[in-house]
């Protein structure tokens, strides 16, 4: 089985998640409820967990560094699950 995690550079482990905001402006139509947005925010975890805005002019780079990172995650649970097989194997041995 070929499993690779390829570019590790270009990772984030997160999720993005789009929202609509109220400014809090009075009289602005948002507070009739026609809210601004959809913006569209980064939830990070790992080391620094939080909430970070992302601009449009980085969403297109900041969705595949996502995409990426939840890839690695994946082949990373695979190849850990090959291990503890190969591990129980050797114990058997
Ligand atoms: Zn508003």
């Amino acid at each position: 089985m070929a499993v690779g995690v390829g570019d590790t550079e270009q990772v984030l482990l997160g999720s993005l998640v789009e929202q609509m905001r109220r400014c809090g402006k009075l009289g602005c139509r948002c507070a009739a409820g026609h809210l601004h947005g959809p913006y569209t925010f980064l939830t990070l975890r790992g080391d620094k967990p939080g909430i970070r805005y992302v601009p449009a002019a980085l969403l297109a780079s900041t969705r595949s560094y996502v995409q990426r990172g939840a890839h690695v995650e994946d082949v990373l649970a695979e190849i850990s699950a090959i291990n503890v097989e190969l591990l129980a194997r050797r114990a058997l041995a």
